[in-house]
């Protein structure tokens, strides 16, 4: 059973969000009003959040781009108390919408700030987008199911990819990768299976050093960075 992971360069990011637009797009994630995006109160499966390090004046800012860390030992499956978060077998944190009460005690749980929760009203009908690529149209209806509101949600690794991808007997991590990946234009995003020795991620974090966010806190995360 492959594990799935991501690695993130933050030598090749240039923060330019492709990554958070594809996957709002990719997931039907609500866009916020934009009094909602003035008071910060829109969300998103793939953030970009601002790291400043230094004193006045030699003062630096880095972008890193934040999904869920799909961590091994995942504090917000552990604290939901209806079982609507779990692991599956390939290591892939999910959400199921149905289960899940909006107790919002994974959002508390989680130290990166991945999870949302989603007030809004939405549509209770199947998601379906017209400007997929003829070979995606064959899928049918759009995989990702619609939620209702009052639900918490966060990144997926795209496992709707991954799943269809593996049906069609397709490679994950070179012809079939999350939206994120797919979507960004410096090749700065690489997803595979950690536990292949031979696997773009293996190989690139066998070569380069890395570091994975709030290590010291034992989650695990499956999200690691290559270093500037
Ligand atoms: S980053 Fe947060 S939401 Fe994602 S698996 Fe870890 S604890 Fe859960
Ligand atoms: S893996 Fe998919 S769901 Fe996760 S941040 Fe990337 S596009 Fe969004
Ligand atoms: S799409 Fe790639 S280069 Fe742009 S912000 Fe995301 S990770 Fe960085």
């Amino acid at each position: 059973m492959p594990r799935w992971g991501m690695v993130i360069d933050l030598d090749k990011c240039v923060g330019c969000q492709a990554c958070t637009v594809a996957c709002k797009a990719e997931n039907n994630v609500p866009h916020g009003s934009p009094e909602e995006q003035k008071e910060r109160r829109d969300f998103f499966w793939n953030k970009m959040i601002a790291a400043t390090s230094g004193r006045y004046p030699s003062v630096k800012t880095e972008l890193i781009p934040m999904p869920c860390m799909h961590c091994d030992k995942a504090p917000c499956v552990t604290v939901c108390p209806a079982e609507a978060t779990y692991r599956r077998a390939d290591g892939i944190i999910v959400q199921d919408f149905r289960r899940c009460i909006g107790c919002k005690y994974c959002i508390v749980a989680c130290p990166y700030g991945a999870r949302n929760f989603n007030g809004k009203e939405q549509e209770e009908k199947e998601y379906s987008r017209h400007d997929l690529p003829p070979d995606r149209k064959s899928w049918g209806p759009w995989p990702f199911p619609t939620r209702t509101h009052g639900v918490v949600e966060k990144c997926t690794f795209c496992f709707h990819r991954i799943d269809q991808g593996l049906k069609e007997g397709k490679k994950i991590g070179t012809e079939v990768v999350p939206a994120c990946v797919e979507a960004c234009p410096s090749g700065a995003r690489i997803f595979g299976d950690l536990d292949d020795p031979k696997s773009n991620v293996s190989r690139t974090l066998a070569s380069r050093d890395s570091f994975q966010l709030r290590e010291e806190l034992s989650t695990h995360p499956k999200v690691y960075y290559l270093p500037k």
